[in-house]
């Protein structure tokens, strides 16, 4: 199966920017690459025939992850709508993958926002171009949802900080080589970035899942581990404030990610739909099986749509944050509803076979990580409601 490029993504590109041929063009040699290097190994991934270490790699190399990044720091300079475009590509390909460069991706947005120049000018090559692999490490044990409520301590000791707590459902990190760091300190929320050769850091082994079986998902364990002073990002007591500006973009990626997951059960199950005879016909001559197509499509088209309007809405320096939310919301929903038509639509071979089942398995993580449903509903609700006081 090929063609992830949709018309919708040419026509958002060009009436977007008068640069719109060339990011069409850099969406196309992504869309080329994945079609042929990832989406036929998708199925093997989620089996656990094959790991996507070596296939992430050349994705780096492809340049997925340095997109919207200052060429200085070897970036390509491009802005975040194709960026959020191209993962919703990866999604298609492979979700898997996608999430963990996505997440790889936060880390390195926040090194960019909020580091220091010795920092940004250290780590984000090497993030950029994949030669290192980063964890994004907020959640505990105690506390996801209400992670400002985070028990990991950090203690100021000389000119160092020395970390004790523990992470759970930290994607990357059996094979992370950097983690960011969200603890507590007398001075309020820190933000860390801690390599994984630290004495005091340990990673546990790798969750089962539902779903997004590719990806690697570990607890991490810090006792008396003792980082440099240089290693924290930005300011002592903004430390979450950070990871919420993290997520706000992240959300429209998994929002994407999700348009992406969506977008192949759709053409899998259009297609099967054409072919699949029932009553003498083909059931996509059936109307109940011509709604279900129908609601399919247009719910993946509002999902886009909704988050490129985000997207852009961050390029333009704007408050995106209940738009990202609504984005997340509605795009990881829908997906969930695309899915399970699909799974539909192709009857009992939509339960049995993996080829068809996992794109609602991996599209259900979305929404739960990075901020749940109910968290995100909430958010949209009081940023509505406070622009109305
Ligand atoms: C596979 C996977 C990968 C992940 N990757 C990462 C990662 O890389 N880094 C990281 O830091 N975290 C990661 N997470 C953690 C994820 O972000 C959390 O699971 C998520 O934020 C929810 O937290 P929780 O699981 O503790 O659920 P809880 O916060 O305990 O929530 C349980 C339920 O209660 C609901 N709830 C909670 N508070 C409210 C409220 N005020 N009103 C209404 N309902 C509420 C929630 O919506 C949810 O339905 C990952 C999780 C998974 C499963």
């Amino acid at each position: 199966m090929s063609g992830l490029i949709e018309r919708e993504h040419e026509l958002l590109l060009l009436q977007s920017y008068k640069e719109g041929e060339q990011y069409i063009e850099a969406l196309r040699n992504i869309a080329a690459f994945l079609e042929e290097n990832v989406l036929p190994f998708s199925e093997e991934i989620d089996l656990g025939k094959r790991s996507i270490s070596e296939l992430r790699k050349s994705l780096f190399k492809h340049g997925l992850c340095s997109i919207p990044f200052n060429p200085e720091f070897g970036g390509l300079g491009l802005p975040f709508s194709v960026y959020v475009l191209a993962m919703e590509l990866a999604g298609a390909a492979d979700a898997s993958i996608a999430l963990s460069m996505a997440i790889h991706n936060t880390v390195a947005d926040i090194i960019n926002m909020y580091g220091s120049p010795e920092q940004k000018e250290k780590i984000l090559p090497e993030l950029l171009s994949g030669k290192k692999l980063a964890s994004f490490a907020l959640t505990e044990p105690s506390s996801g949802s209400d992670a400002r409520n985070m028990n990991t301590r950090v203690e100021k000791r000389g000119d160092s900080f020395v970390i004790n707590g523990s992470k759970t459902y930290i994607t990357n990190a059996p094979e992370a080589d950097v983690f960011l760091v969200f603890a507590r300190s007398e001075n309020g929320h820190v933000c860390l970035v801690v390599d994984r050769d630290t004495e005091g850091l340990e990673v546990g082994k790798n969750m089962e899942k539902l779903g997004m079986r590719g990806s690697t998902t570990a607890e991490v364990f810090f006792s008396e581990c003792k980082v440099d002073s240089s290693s924290l990002v930005g300011k002592e007591g903004e430390g979450f404030e950070y990871a919420k500006s993290g997520l706000n973009s992240s959300r429209i990626v998994m929002g994407s990610i999700c348009v992406g997951i969506a977008s192949t059960a759709f053409r899998k199950a259009a297609i099967f739909s054409l072919e699949r005879r029932a009553f003498g016909k083909s059931i996509s001559e059936f109307q109940l099986i011509g709604e279900k197509i129908a609601n399919m499509k247009l719910k993946i088209n509002a999902s886009r749509f909704l988050c490129f309007f985000a997207s852009r809405m961050r390029e333009l320096g704007m408050d995106f944050s209940s738009h990202a939310a609504q984005a997340k919301v509605f795009a990881t929903e829908s997906s969930l509803e695309v899915c399970d038509s699909a799974i539909q639509i192709f009857g009992g071979q939509g339960y049995t076979s993996s080829d068809v089942n996992r794109h609602w398995r991996d599209a259900r993580l979305l929404t739960i990580g990075e901020g749940t449903s109910e968290i995100l509903r909430i958010l949209i609700a009081k940023k509505e409601l406070a622009g109305l006081r």
